[in-house]
Protein backbone atom coordinates (compact mmCIF):
# COMPACT_ATOMS: atom_id res chain seq x y z
CA UNK A 1 0.00 0.00 0.00
CA UNK A 2 2.54 2.16 1.06
CA UNK A 3 4.68 1.44 -1.74
CA UNK A 4 1.74 2.57 -4.33
CA UNK A 5 1.49 5.75 -2.40
CA UNK A 6 5.02 6.39 -3.04
CA UNK A 7 4.81 5.51 -6.75
CA UNK A 8 1.85 8.14 -6.88
CA UNK A 9 3.02 10.73 -5.20
CA UNK A 10 6.80 10.87 -5.88
CA UNK A 11 8.69 11.97 -9.07
CA UNK A 12 10.49 8.55 -9.59
CA UNK A 13 13.63 9.26 -11.94
CA UNK A 14 14.79 5.80 -13.29
CA UNK A 15 16.55 4.45 -16.14
CA UNK A 16 15.09 4.72 -19.36
CA UNK A 17 16.70 1.52 -20.36
CA UNK A 18 14.66 -0.09 -17.85
CA UNK A 19 11.10 0.18 -19.66
CA UNK A 20 12.14 -0.23 -23.40
CA UNK A 21 11.27 -3.18 -25.47
CA UNK A 22 13.60 -4.89 -28.14
CA UNK A 23 11.91 -3.29 -31.01
CA UNK A 24 11.85 -0.06 -29.28
CA UNK A 25 15.78 -0.56 -28.41
CA UNK A 26 16.68 -1.46 -32.31
CA UNK A 27 14.90 1.90 -33.21
CA UNK A 28 16.95 3.64 -30.94
CA UNK A 29 20.11 2.12 -31.81
CA UNK A 30 19.25 2.25 -36.02
CA UNK A 31 18.48 6.10 -35.24
CA UNK A 32 22.09 6.43 -33.56
CA UNK A 33 23.74 4.74 -36.75
CA UNK A 34 22.36 8.16 -38.70
CA UNK A 35 23.56 10.29 -36.51
CA UNK A 36 26.93 9.45 -35.98
CA UNK A 37 26.91 9.58 -40.19
CA UNK A 38 25.83 12.66 -39.74
CA UNK A 39 28.36 13.48 -36.81
CA UNK A 40 31.18 12.33 -39.12
CA UNK A 41 30.50 14.17 -41.77
CA UNK A 42 29.66 17.37 -39.99
CA UNK A 43 32.21 18.95 -37.95
CA UNK A 44 31.72 22.30 -38.79
CA UNK A 45 29.32 24.97 -39.26
CA UNK A 46 29.61 25.05 -42.96
CA UNK A 47 29.47 21.13 -43.19
CA UNK A 48 26.80 20.41 -40.84
CA UNK A 49 24.65 23.07 -43.32
CA UNK A 50 25.71 21.05 -46.54
CA UNK A 51 24.23 17.77 -44.77
CA UNK A 52 21.35 19.65 -43.54
CA UNK A 53 20.50 20.88 -47.35
CA UNK A 54 20.93 17.63 -48.75
CA UNK A 55 18.89 15.84 -46.17
CA UNK A 56 16.53 18.64 -46.44
CA UNK A 57 16.03 18.69 -50.15
CA UNK A 58 15.44 14.77 -50.26
CA UNK A 59 12.46 15.40 -48.43
CA UNK A 60 10.97 18.28 -50.71
CA UNK A 61 12.51 21.26 -49.04
CA UNK A 62 13.60 24.03 -51.24
CA UNK A 63 15.51 27.09 -50.97
CA UNK A 64 12.67 29.83 -49.84
CA UNK A 65 14.61 32.09 -53.33
CA UNK A 66 12.22 29.33 -55.52
CA UNK A 67 9.49 30.48 -54.29
CA UNK A 68 7.13 33.51 -54.91
CA UNK A 69 4.04 32.52 -52.68
CA UNK A 70 4.22 30.38 -49.77
CA UNK A 71 0.60 27.72 -48.90
CA UNK A 72 -0.14 25.21 -46.18
CA UNK A 73 2.60 22.01 -46.27
CA UNK A 74 5.39 24.00 -48.43
CA UNK A 75 8.68 23.02 -47.34
CA UNK A 76 11.57 26.11 -47.26
CA UNK A 77 15.04 26.96 -46.27
CA UNK A 78 17.38 29.91 -46.03
CA UNK A 79 20.59 29.44 -46.15
CA UNK A 80 22.75 32.48 -43.84
CA UNK A 81 26.07 32.85 -45.14
CA UNK A 82 26.83 29.42 -45.32
CA UNK A 83 27.02 28.90 -41.51
CA UNK A 84 23.38 28.39 -40.47
CA UNK A 85 19.99 27.39 -41.62
CA UNK A 86 16.54 27.54 -40.87
CA UNK A 87 13.95 25.66 -41.92
CA UNK A 88 10.23 26.06 -42.10
CA UNK A 89 6.89 23.86 -42.93
CA UNK A 90 4.03 26.42 -43.61
CA UNK A 91 1.35 25.34 -41.11
CA UNK A 92 -2.33 24.86 -41.83
CA UNK A 93 -3.05 27.83 -39.43
CA UNK A 94 -2.13 31.49 -40.02
CA UNK A 95 1.65 32.33 -38.89
CA UNK A 96 0.31 34.99 -36.84
CA UNK A 97 -1.10 32.58 -34.77
CA UNK A 98 2.24 31.68 -33.70
CA UNK A 99 4.83 29.05 -35.08
CA UNK A 100 6.25 26.43 -33.14
CA UNK A 101 10.35 26.79 -33.13
CA UNK A 102 13.34 24.49 -32.57
CA UNK A 103 16.60 26.16 -32.32
CA UNK A 104 19.96 24.73 -31.67
CA UNK A 105 23.40 25.73 -32.80
CA UNK A 106 25.67 23.82 -35.27
CA UNK A 107 28.82 25.43 -34.35
CA UNK A 108 30.85 24.04 -31.80
CA UNK A 109 34.45 25.00 -29.81
CA UNK A 110 37.59 24.03 -31.32
CA UNK A 111 40.80 25.93 -32.71
CA UNK A 112 40.99 28.38 -35.66
CA UNK A 113 43.87 29.77 -37.86
CA UNK A 114 44.94 32.82 -36.91
CA UNK A 115 45.05 35.25 -39.94
CA UNK A 116 48.84 34.50 -40.56
CA UNK A 117 48.94 31.27 -39.26
CA UNK A 118 52.40 30.00 -40.74
CA UNK A 119 55.37 30.26 -39.33
CA UNK A 120 58.94 27.94 -39.41
CA UNK A 121 60.61 27.57 -35.90
CA UNK A 122 64.39 25.29 -35.35
CA UNK A 123 63.58 23.23 -38.45
CA UNK A 124 59.52 22.41 -37.81
CA UNK A 125 57.11 24.50 -39.54
CA UNK A 126 53.69 25.39 -37.39
CA UNK A 127 50.04 27.09 -37.83
CA UNK A 128 49.37 29.93 -35.14
CA UNK A 129 45.91 29.15 -33.41
CA UNK A 130 43.22 31.26 -31.80
CA UNK A 131 40.65 29.20 -29.68
CA UNK A 132 36.93 29.05 -30.26
CA UNK A 133 34.78 29.01 -27.67
CA UNK A 134 35.30 27.68 -23.94
CA UNK A 135 37.59 24.71 -24.31
CA UNK A 136 39.96 23.36 -21.74
CA UNK A 137 43.47 23.80 -23.71
CA UNK A 138 45.37 20.84 -22.41
CA UNK A 139 43.29 18.57 -23.79
CA UNK A 140 43.45 19.88 -27.42
CA UNK A 141 47.49 18.84 -27.50
CA UNK A 142 48.80 15.20 -28.22
CA UNK A 143 45.67 14.36 -30.15
CA UNK A 144 44.87 13.99 -34.20
CA UNK A 145 43.74 17.15 -35.63
CA UNK A 146 42.02 17.71 -39.29
CA UNK A 147 42.02 20.66 -40.80
CA UNK A 148 39.09 22.13 -42.19
CA UNK A 149 37.25 25.24 -43.47
CA UNK A 150 37.66 27.50 -47.23
CA UNK A 151 39.93 29.71 -48.42
CA UNK A 152 38.73 33.23 -50.33
CA UNK A 153 40.95 34.52 -52.88
CA UNK A 154 40.64 38.37 -53.15
CA UNK A 155 39.32 37.15 -56.45
CA UNK A 156 36.24 35.97 -54.82
CA UNK A 157 37.57 32.30 -55.65
CA UNK A 158 36.53 29.73 -52.99
CA UNK A 159 38.18 26.58 -52.06
CA UNK A 160 37.08 24.19 -49.83
CA UNK A 161 39.50 22.20 -47.56
CA UNK A 162 38.78 18.88 -45.55
CA UNK A 163 42.71 17.62 -44.25
CA UNK A 164 43.09 14.48 -41.94
CA UNK A 165 39.37 12.85 -42.52
CA UNK A 166 39.83 10.37 -45.03
CA UNK A 167 42.42 7.19 -44.28
CA UNK A 168 45.04 8.27 -46.57
CA UNK A 169 45.07 12.11 -45.46
CA UNK A 170 47.92 13.00 -42.86
CA UNK A 171 46.76 14.21 -39.62
CA UNK A 172 48.26 17.02 -37.39
CA UNK A 173 48.62 17.97 -33.40
CA UNK A 174 49.69 19.82 -31.02
CA UNK A 175 52.73 18.93 -29.10
CA UNK A 176 52.80 18.69 -24.78
CA UNK A 177 56.33 18.72 -23.17
CA UNK A 178 57.03 15.52 -21.83
CA UNK A 179 56.46 14.50 -17.97
CA UNK A 180 60.56 14.10 -17.49
CA UNK A 181 60.70 17.84 -18.19
CA UNK A 182 57.44 19.13 -17.11
CA UNK A 183 58.03 19.69 -13.39
CA UNK A 184 57.04 23.32 -13.73
CA UNK A 185 54.10 22.78 -16.06
CA UNK A 186 52.61 20.24 -13.64
CA UNK A 187 52.58 22.44 -10.62
CA UNK A 188 50.76 25.05 -12.64
CA UNK A 189 47.27 25.58 -12.18
CA UNK A 190 45.24 23.36 -14.81
CA UNK A 191 43.97 26.19 -16.44
CA UNK A 192 47.70 27.58 -17.39
CA UNK A 193 49.32 24.17 -18.03
CA UNK A 194 49.22 25.30 -21.35
CA UNK A 195 49.04 28.60 -23.00
CA UNK A 196 46.71 29.49 -25.74
CA UNK A 197 49.71 31.25 -28.06
CA UNK A 198 51.78 27.48 -27.06
CA UNK A 199 48.66 26.09 -29.22
CA UNK A 200 50.37 25.71 -32.65
CA UNK A 201 49.98 23.09 -35.03
CA UNK A 202 52.35 21.01 -36.07
CA UNK A 203 52.79 20.51 -40.04
CA UNK A 204 56.04 19.80 -40.99
CA UNK A 205 59.52 19.16 -41.09
CA UNK A 206 61.61 18.71 -44.69
CA UNK A 207 62.95 21.80 -45.66
CA UNK A 208 62.16 23.00 -49.89
CA UNK A 209 64.72 21.45 -51.81
CA UNK A 210 66.96 23.88 -53.02
CA UNK A 211 70.50 25.12 -53.49
CA UNK A 212 69.66 29.09 -53.44
CA UNK A 213 70.80 30.58 -49.64
CA UNK A 214 67.04 31.19 -48.70
CA UNK A 215 65.77 31.26 -44.78
CA UNK A 216 62.86 29.38 -43.99
CA UNK A 217 63.33 26.41 -45.78
CA UNK A 218 60.20 24.34 -44.39
CA UNK A 219 57.77 26.89 -44.47
CA UNK A 220 58.51 27.50 -48.19
CA UNK A 221 58.50 23.89 -48.83
CA UNK A 222 54.83 23.84 -46.61
CA UNK A 223 53.73 26.66 -49.28
CA UNK A 224 55.16 25.24 -52.33
CA UNK A 225 52.53 22.03 -51.09
CA UNK A 226 49.75 24.54 -50.88
CA UNK A 227 50.71 26.03 -53.86
CA UNK A 228 50.44 22.94 -55.81
CA UNK A 229 47.36 21.43 -54.42
CA UNK A 230 45.23 24.65 -53.92
CA UNK A 231 46.97 27.52 -56.05
CA UNK A 232 47.02 29.48 -52.64
CA UNK A 233 50.09 31.79 -51.46
CA UNK A 234 50.36 32.76 -48.01
CA UNK A 235 48.32 36.25 -48.58
CA UNK A 236 45.07 34.14 -48.90
CA UNK A 237 44.87 32.52 -45.06
CA UNK A 238 44.59 36.22 -44.78
CA UNK A 239 40.95 35.73 -46.04
CA UNK A 240 40.29 32.17 -45.11
CA UNK A 241 38.03 30.32 -42.01
CA UNK A 242 40.11 27.35 -41.26
CA UNK A 243 39.40 25.30 -38.18
CA UNK A 244 41.06 22.36 -36.55
CA UNK A 245 38.52 19.76 -34.64
CA UNK A 246 39.22 16.51 -33.66
CA UNK A 247 40.06 13.60 -35.81
CA UNK A 248 38.45 11.15 -34.12
CA UNK A 249 35.26 9.19 -35.37
CA UNK A 250 32.12 9.40 -34.08
CA UNK A 251 31.24 5.91 -32.34
CA UNK A 252 29.67 3.41 -29.99
CA UNK A 253 30.64 3.29 -26.71
CA UNK A 254 30.35 0.68 -23.91
CA UNK A 255 30.60 -2.96 -24.02
CA UNK A 256 26.53 -2.26 -24.38
CA UNK A 257 27.06 0.18 -26.89
CA UNK A 258 24.66 2.12 -25.06
CA UNK A 259 26.07 5.44 -25.73
CA UNK A 260 27.70 7.91 -28.52
CA UNK A 261 31.29 9.40 -27.96
CA UNK A 262 32.19 12.28 -30.30
CA UNK A 263 33.15 15.84 -31.39
CA UNK A 264 30.82 18.10 -31.58
CA UNK A 265 27.67 16.63 -29.99
CA UNK A 266 26.96 20.17 -28.47
CA UNK A 267 24.84 20.81 -30.14
CA UNK A 268 24.84 18.55 -33.39
CA UNK A 269 22.91 16.08 -31.36
CA UNK A 270 20.19 18.58 -31.02
CA UNK A 271 20.51 19.96 -34.73
CA UNK A 272 20.53 16.21 -36.16
CA UNK A 273 17.96 15.19 -33.69
CA UNK A 274 15.52 18.34 -34.30
CA UNK A 275 16.35 18.01 -38.24
CA UNK A 276 15.00 14.42 -38.23
CA UNK A 277 11.90 14.93 -36.46
CA UNK A 278 11.44 17.83 -39.43
CA UNK A 279 11.74 15.39 -41.87
CA UNK A 280 8.96 13.35 -40.82
CA UNK A 281 6.73 16.15 -40.41
CA UNK A 282 3.50 16.66 -42.92
CA UNK A 283 0.55 18.61 -42.69
CA UNK A 284 1.64 20.68 -39.79
CA UNK A 285 -1.25 22.83 -37.76
CA UNK A 286 0.75 25.41 -36.45
CA UNK A 287 4.11 26.66 -38.55
CA UNK A 288 6.80 24.43 -37.87
CA UNK A 289 10.73 26.16 -37.40
CA UNK A 290 13.89 24.88 -37.29
CA UNK A 291 16.66 27.23 -36.69
CA UNK A 292 20.36 25.85 -36.57
CA UNK A 293 22.60 28.74 -35.61
CA UNK A 294 26.38 29.81 -35.39
CA UNK A 295 27.98 31.66 -33.25
CA UNK A 296 26.22 30.13 -30.08
CA UNK A 297 30.08 28.97 -28.43
CA UNK A 298 30.75 32.51 -28.49
CA UNK A 299 28.25 34.20 -27.48
CA UNK A 300 25.91 34.31 -30.78
CA UNK A 301 27.24 37.65 -32.24
CA UNK A 302 27.52 38.62 -35.42
CA UNK A 303 25.52 38.00 -38.24
CA UNK A 304 25.34 34.43 -38.45
CA UNK A 305 24.94 34.52 -34.94
CA UNK A 306 21.07 34.66 -33.05
CA UNK A 307 21.61 38.04 -32.18
CA UNK A 308 21.46 39.07 -35.67
CA UNK A 309 17.88 40.04 -37.20
CA UNK A 310 18.83 37.84 -40.09
CA UNK A 311 15.80 35.54 -38.30
CA UNK A 312 13.68 38.49 -38.16
CA UNK A 313 14.48 38.48 -41.82
CA UNK A 314 13.02 34.87 -42.56
CA UNK A 315 10.23 35.05 -40.72
CA UNK A 316 9.63 38.59 -42.42
CA UNK A 317 9.95 36.76 -45.57
CA UNK A 318 7.57 33.73 -44.56
CA UNK A 319 4.64 36.25 -43.67
CA UNK A 320 5.37 38.57 -47.19
CA UNK A 321 5.16 35.18 -49.25
CA UNK A 322 2.20 33.52 -47.37
CA UNK A 323 0.42 36.97 -47.69
CA UNK A 324 -0.20 37.68 -44.75
CA UNK A 325 2.21 40.42 -43.90
CA UNK A 326 1.32 43.90 -42.49
CA UNK A 327 3.17 46.51 -40.32
CA UNK A 328 4.13 45.25 -37.23
CA UNK A 329 2.80 41.47 -37.79
CA UNK A 330 6.64 39.97 -37.12
CA UNK A 331 6.27 41.19 -33.29
CA UNK A 332 2.64 39.55 -33.01
CA UNK A 333 4.28 36.55 -34.37
CA UNK A 334 6.81 36.28 -31.89
CA UNK A 335 4.27 37.08 -28.67
CA UNK A 336 2.41 34.57 -29.91
CA UNK A 337 5.17 31.50 -30.64
CA UNK A 338 6.34 28.43 -28.17
CA UNK A 339 10.33 27.48 -28.91
CA UNK A 340 11.90 24.62 -27.78
CA UNK A 341 15.78 26.25 -27.24
CA UNK A 342 17.11 22.94 -27.94
CA UNK A 343 20.57 22.43 -26.28
CA UNK A 344 22.50 19.95 -24.44
CA UNK A 345 23.07 19.90 -20.63
CA UNK A 346 25.47 19.02 -18.10
CA UNK A 347 24.97 15.01 -17.59
CA UNK A 348 25.17 14.19 -14.01
CA UNK A 349 28.96 12.60 -13.87
CA UNK A 350 29.69 10.38 -10.84
CA UNK A 351 33.66 10.93 -10.96
CA UNK A 352 32.74 14.83 -10.54
CA UNK A 353 29.75 14.62 -8.53
CA UNK A 354 30.16 17.33 -6.35
CA UNK A 355 29.60 19.82 -8.49
CA UNK A 356 26.21 18.74 -9.12
CA UNK A 357 23.03 18.66 -6.53
CA UNK A 358 21.44 15.09 -7.46
CA UNK A 359 17.98 16.36 -6.98
CA UNK A 360 18.49 18.72 -9.92
CA UNK A 361 21.05 17.27 -12.09
CA UNK A 362 20.05 15.42 -15.75
CA UNK A 363 21.13 11.75 -16.02
CA UNK A 364 22.37 9.85 -19.08
CA UNK A 365 19.81 7.79 -19.88
CA UNK A 366 16.89 9.18 -18.06
CA UNK A 367 15.66 10.98 -21.24
CA UNK A 368 15.40 14.81 -22.53
CA UNK A 369 16.62 17.50 -20.16
CA UNK A 370 14.86 20.51 -19.95
CA UNK A 371 16.52 23.21 -18.07
CA UNK A 372 13.70 25.84 -17.11
CA UNK A 373 16.81 28.76 -16.91
CA UNK A 374 20.16 28.55 -17.22
CA UNK A 375 22.67 31.91 -16.15
CA UNK A 376 25.18 32.07 -13.67
CA UNK A 377 25.22 33.84 -10.25
CA UNK A 378 21.54 34.35 -8.82
CA UNK A 379 20.02 33.23 -12.26
CA UNK A 380 21.83 36.01 -13.85
CA UNK A 381 21.45 36.14 -17.66
CA UNK A 382 18.88 33.52 -18.08
CA UNK A 383 15.01 34.05 -19.53
CA UNK A 384 13.42 31.45 -17.03
CA UNK A 385 10.36 29.85 -18.52
CA UNK A 386 7.02 30.65 -16.99
CA UNK A 387 5.50 27.86 -14.99
CA UNK A 388 2.65 27.77 -17.67
CA UNK A 389 4.73 27.35 -20.30
CA UNK A 390 6.93 24.61 -18.60
CA UNK A 391 3.47 22.84 -17.77
CA UNK A 392 2.45 22.94 -21.81
CA UNK A 393 5.45 21.22 -22.16
CA UNK A 394 5.09 18.81 -19.42
CA UNK A 395 1.67 18.26 -20.54
CA UNK A 396 2.63 17.61 -24.52
CA UNK A 397 5.73 14.99 -23.10
CA UNK A 398 3.31 13.25 -20.72
CA UNK A 399 0.64 12.96 -23.40
CA UNK A 400 2.98 11.32 -25.65
CA UNK A 401 4.62 9.17 -22.82
CA UNK A 402 8.15 10.44 -23.27
CA UNK A 403 10.49 10.52 -20.50
CA UNK A 404 11.83 13.77 -19.19
CA UNK A 405 14.16 15.22 -16.63
CA UNK A 406 13.66 19.11 -15.29
CA UNK A 407 17.19 20.02 -14.28
CA UNK A 408 19.72 22.96 -13.84
CA UNK A 409 23.37 23.09 -14.86
CA UNK A 410 25.39 22.29 -11.86
CA UNK A 411 25.55 23.74 -7.85
CA UNK A 412 24.03 26.71 -7.30
CA UNK A 413 27.61 29.36 -7.75
CA UNK A 414 29.19 26.41 -8.85
CA UNK A 415 29.68 27.86 -12.40
CA UNK A 416 26.76 28.63 -15.21
CA UNK A 417 25.98 28.81 -18.95
CA UNK A 418 23.50 30.07 -21.71
CA UNK A 419 21.79 29.04 -24.74
CA UNK A 420 19.98 31.00 -27.45
CA UNK A 421 17.30 30.46 -25.21
CA UNK A 422 17.13 34.52 -23.73
CA UNK A 423 17.44 35.84 -27.52
CA UNK A 424 14.06 34.18 -28.48
CA UNK A 425 12.23 34.79 -25.29
CA UNK A 426 13.95 38.64 -25.70
CA UNK A 427 11.35 38.52 -29.05
CA UNK A 428 8.49 37.47 -26.82
CA UNK A 429 8.41 34.15 -27.22
CA UNK A 430 7.65 31.53 -24.94
CA UNK A 431 11.19 29.53 -24.27
CA UNK A 432 12.81 26.47 -22.27
CA UNK A 433 15.46 25.15 -22.82
CA UNK A 434 15.17 21.56 -23.81
CA UNK A 435 17.83 19.19 -24.95
CA UNK A 436 20.54 16.38 -24.14
CA UNK A 437 22.63 15.62 -21.08
CA UNK A 438 26.46 14.94 -21.86
CA UNK A 439 29.21 14.37 -20.66
CA UNK A 440 32.78 15.81 -20.85
CA UNK A 441 31.04 18.58 -22.81
CA UNK A 442 33.08 21.04 -25.09
CA UNK A 443 35.98 18.37 -24.81
CA UNK A 444 37.27 16.75 -27.97
CA UNK A 445 35.94 13.71 -27.30
CA UNK A 446 32.48 14.50 -25.37
CA UNK A 447 29.58 11.42 -24.65
CA UNK A 448 25.88 11.22 -25.16
CA UNK A 449 23.54 8.12 -23.99
CA UNK A 450 21.50 7.01 -27.37
CA UNK A 451 18.40 6.39 -24.99
CA UNK A 452 18.20 10.14 -24.78
CA UNK A 453 19.36 11.16 -28.54
CA UNK A 454 16.12 9.19 -29.78
CA UNK A 455 13.81 11.40 -26.90
CA UNK A 456 14.93 14.35 -27.84
CA UNK A 457 14.01 13.07 -31.47
CA UNK A 458 10.59 11.74 -30.44
CA UNK A 459 10.22 14.79 -27.94
CA UNK A 460 10.87 17.58 -30.86
CA UNK A 461 8.28 15.28 -33.18
CA UNK A 462 5.47 15.60 -30.25
CA UNK A 463 6.34 19.47 -30.02
CA UNK A 464 5.48 20.24 -33.74
CA UNK A 465 2.91 18.00 -34.01
CA UNK A 466 1.11 19.49 -31.60
MN1 LIG B 1 25.47 24.31 -26.82
MN1 LIG C 1 28.55 24.77 -25.73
Amino acid sequence: MEENLKEKLFNQKESGWNSVSEEEKQKIFAFNEEYIKFLNNAKTEREAVVQVCKIAEQRGFKDISEYDSLKPGDKVYFVNREKSVYLAIIGQEKIENGMHIIGSHIDSPRLDLKPNPLYEDTGFAYFKTHYYGGIKKYQWTTIPLSIHGVIVKSNGEKITVNIGEDENDPIFTITDLLPHLAQEQMIKKLKDGINGEDLNLLLGSIPYNTDEKVSEKVKLNILKILNDKYGITEKDFLSSEIELVPEFKARSLGFDSSMVASYGQDDRVCAFTSLSAMMTLENVKTTAICILSDKEEIGSMGNTGMESHMFDYFVSELLNKTGENRPNLLDKVFCYSKMLSSDVDAGFDPIYASVSDKNNAGFLGKGITLNKYTGSRGKSGASDANAEYVAWVRGLLEDNNIEYQITELGKVDIGGGGTIAYILANKGVDVIDCGVPVLSMHAPYEVTSKYDVYSAFKTYKAFWNR
